[in-house]
């Protein structure tokens, strides 16, 4: 049976009405290889969300905003871009109840930030007003697809087994970063300037985290697939 693969939405307002929504590109890369995606509405109460993460196989926290600093013990600086209490509250509980179940999840950009700092780490709130010397992590580019930098993969990994390469281009759209990693969590990529672009966790299974977007460059980038691939393959044989 294909299995059924949670994803995180953002919250949105236009005029009188609030929408919860989702960018189709990661709807897309789980359809392109084999996986039923099921978008997980931004409620409030824990039970329901508890049930969400009873039904689903593997859970995708996915990108949007900043997360308020509030949760790793800062207050916000100047350059703290747009935050949502509501789906930060709704991610986090998501999360909890996702981690004990031992269930494949995989973070991608704020989502490879959410789930740092629900396991305790931090984030730089700004990289370019707080890490000097730091390269170009926001693309001006508008099309996504397109790569931006270099990441280097650490060879003891699931991103290099997956991939099969210890140097790849990503596209990058982050001003934010993880700084502290969270618990049972490792480093496995870094952009040049030395700033954590992806990890996984030693403690569970299958727990991956990318600062990029992978989904952004599925069908057109074959590379990118594979990470869904695994990703899915893995949500399908866990229990
Ligand atoms: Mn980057």
């Amino acid at each position: 049976m294909k299995p059924i693969i949670g994803l995180t939405v953002s919250g949105e307002r236009k005029g009188q009405s609030e929408y919860n929504s989702l960018n189709c590109t990661y709807i897309n890369a789980i359809l392109e290889v084999g996986g039923v995606p099921l978008l997980i509405p931004m409620v409030a109460d824990r039970d329901i969300l508890a049930r969400y993460i009873n039904i689903v196989d593997g859970i995708i926290f996915t990108g949007g905003g900043d997360i308020s600093p509030l949760y790793y013990g800062e207050n916000p600086i100047k350059e703290l871009g747009e935050v949502d209490e509501h789906r930060d509250s709704y991610e986090m509980a998501l999360f909890m109840e996702a981690y004990p179940t031992d269930m494949p999840i995989l973070g991608i950009c704020r989502g490879c930030q959410l789930i740092n700092v629900a396991l305790g780490g931090t984030l730089y709130q700004d990289i370019n007003s707080q890490i000097e010397g730091s390269y170009g992590h926001l693309s001006k580019s508008d099309a996504i697809s397109q790569v931006y930098h270099m990441i280097r993969i650490e060879k003891e990994s699931k991103l290099y087994d997956i991939f099969g390469n210890d140097t790849i281009a990503v596209n990058s759209y982050h001003h934010q970063a993880v700084k502290e990693l969270g618990d049972g969590l490792k480093a496995t990529a870094y952009s040049y300037d030395g700033i954590i672009e992806a990890y996984e966790s030693v403690k569970k299974d299958y727990i991956i985290g990318v600062q990029w977007h992978p989904e952004a460059m599925v069908p057109k980038r074959a590379l990118f697939t594979k990470l869904f691939e695994d990703f899915v393959k893995q949500c399908a044989t866990w229990r």
